[in-house]
């Protein structure tokens, strides 16, 4: 499966999701909750298509929410299910398989770390 390019889908995760975050272009919403957000995003340069997926938990106790950050790419027949998905969550954590996604973890208290990952992925809702 050939996706993306060099900009959107190259080596490094770090300048990957830099990229992504600052370049792709949101094509469409598909849920946007202050804690929980999904859109299908395009690259300027290849036209590959991607979700994108927000999550994040406030924490009432201290100030920092944790924030999760996933940009998967995706097929153009995998964008068409997933707008029109009947379930949303399972249908995305299925998009982790076969391939890697950028991912940025910044657990409560933690600090920011970008990195690859591979394999299906637990979505949920943040709240
Ligand atoms: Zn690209």
């Amino acid at each position: 499966m050939d996706l993306g390019c060099e900009h959107c889908y190259g080596e490094d995760a770090e300048t990957v999701m830099e990229y992504c975050t600052k370049n792709l272009e949101t094509t469409r919403r598909i849920v946007s909750d202050s804690h929980f957000g999904v859109s299908l995003r395009k690259c300027p340069e290849c036209g590959q298509q991607f979700v994108a997926i927000f999550t994040e938990f406030v924490d009432w106790q201290g100030g920092d929410d944790a924030q999760y950050f996933d940009i998967v790419p995706v097929t153009p027949i995998e964008a068409k299910y997933i707008v029109n998905a009947q379930d949303l969550l399972r249908d995305l954590s299925k998009l982790g398989n076969r391939r890697r996604r950028v991912s940025s973890d910044w657990p409560t208290g933690g600090r920011n770390r970008v990195s690859w990952k591979h394999g299906e992925f637990h979505v949920e809702e943040g709240h």
